[in-house]
């Protein structure tokens, strides 16, 4: 806030609200006020402040989950908060989420302290969510973990074979999520079997899985808020030369991209560093969509990891890595890791395995 100038700070995206103060209802809006401007004599004043609003239904669960915080209720948030302020309507440089703000709600901003500078102040939020805290880390680590155990769990009981559908395998690897600590998937599953591998983002349909076909599972489990992101491309026999071939030329992009995270390297150099593998193997126009893209509370979320990307990685930043090569009408493989970015290299917290799996007619391991 200082850095931007701003003498308060007008959160108004729930997640990003549930991020700095724990509350997790689904009206809040949070007002930051700098030290000079939460009272008339600086000398004296609280170095900063803080007042959540939220509606009547919330009183008790945000005493609950944000001890100590002011509250103000109100039905409409960002007004009742800005028309409020410390002593009146606020006044100063107040930033607010302009990549979030509709035009109707700026306006009612406007009206609730009109003599207020509204000031754009985008992804402030967003950029300390980029870097995890070892408790961040530690939701990740189950929420990744469930994942893994679902797909390890799928494996062992044959549930990937010929005659199951996409629905089936989607519907299994989310219950077995469950049992394994999840509250519920971190985004709706793709399961893409056959040529509907070569659609990175399918949505699983009763088509039945066939001999022959690629098996593409994109998935990922929520605990306590934070979403894992993980990836597989597994092969029911019998393998072809093309699968086996672009399936490696995947495998190494992904190796080359994990080994790239580094904090101090521009994420584009990362995706860079993977995309290089998959052109000099002549797939360069197959590999449709950016590496990656941070993953938290949110299932995409800062920083992005593509051609276009800005960021430079940090420490404690959580990623995936995710290269792919579609070829439409036959198939495609995706292999899709969570990492941690550590001084000494990619923590992966996905720990599936990433070799070929061929399967047979029931679902068991050939290779
Ligand atoms: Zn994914
Ligand atoms: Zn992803």
């Amino acid at each position: 806030m200082a850095d931007a100038g701003l003498d308060a700070l007008l959160v108004t995206d729930r997640v990003n609200v549930r991020y700095l103060t724990g509350f997790t209802g689904s009206n809040a809006a949070l007002l930051l006020l700098s030290g000079a401007a939460s009272t008339e004599d600086p000398d004296t004043a609280d170095p900063d402040t803080a007042t959540l609003a939220t509606d009547g239904r919330y009183t008790v669960q945000a005493a609950a989950e944000a001890p100590g915080l002011a509250v103000l209720v109100a039905r409409v948030c960002g007004p009742a908060l800005l028309a409020a302020g410390p002593s009146g309507p606020m006044i100063g440089r107040v930033g607010f989420d302009s990549a979030q703000v509709t035009v109707d709600a700026h306006e009612a901003l406007a009206g609730a302290a009109p003599d207020a500078d509204l000031v754009r102040a985008a992804g402030l939020v967003e950029r300390l969510r980029a870097v995890k805290d070892a408790g961040e880390i530690d939701a990740l680590r189950l929420a990744c973990a469930a994942a893994d155990a679902a797909l390890a769990g799928a494996l062992a009981d044959g549930v990937l074979a010929p005659g199951r559908t996409e629905r089936d395998v989607a519907r299994e690897l989310e219950s077995r999520m469950r049992d394994h600590g999840a509250e519920g998937p971190s985004f709706e599953t793709i399961v893409a079997s056959g040529a509907n591998a070569a659609i990175p983002h399918h949505r699983p349909t009763d088509a039945p899985l066939a001999a022959g076909d690629f098996l593409t599972m994109d998935f990922g489990a929520l605990v306590d808020g934070y979403r894992s992101d993980l990836t597989r491309t597994v092969l029911l026999g019998p393998a072809a030369d093309w699968q086996c071939e672009i399936y490696d030329v995947v495998d190494a992009a992904a190796a080359a991209g994990r080994a790239a995270l580094r904090p101090g390297v521009a994420a584009r150099d990362v995706d860079a560093a993977a995309r290089d593998v998959v052109a000099a193997a002549g797939y360069a126009e197959a590999f449709v969509h950016g590496l990656g893209h941070g993953v938290g509370l949110v299932i995409h979320e800062a920083p992005a990891v593509a051609t276009t990307a800005t960021a430079t990685l940090e420490e404690g930043m959580t990623v995936t890595v995710e290269p792919g090569i579609y070829l439409p009408g036959r198939g495609g493989v995706r292999i899709e890791d969570t990492l941690v970015v550590r001084d000494d290299g990619a923590e992966p917290l996905t720990t599936s395995q990433r070799d070929l799996l061929v399967l047979d007619g029931h679902g068991r391991r050939l290779t």
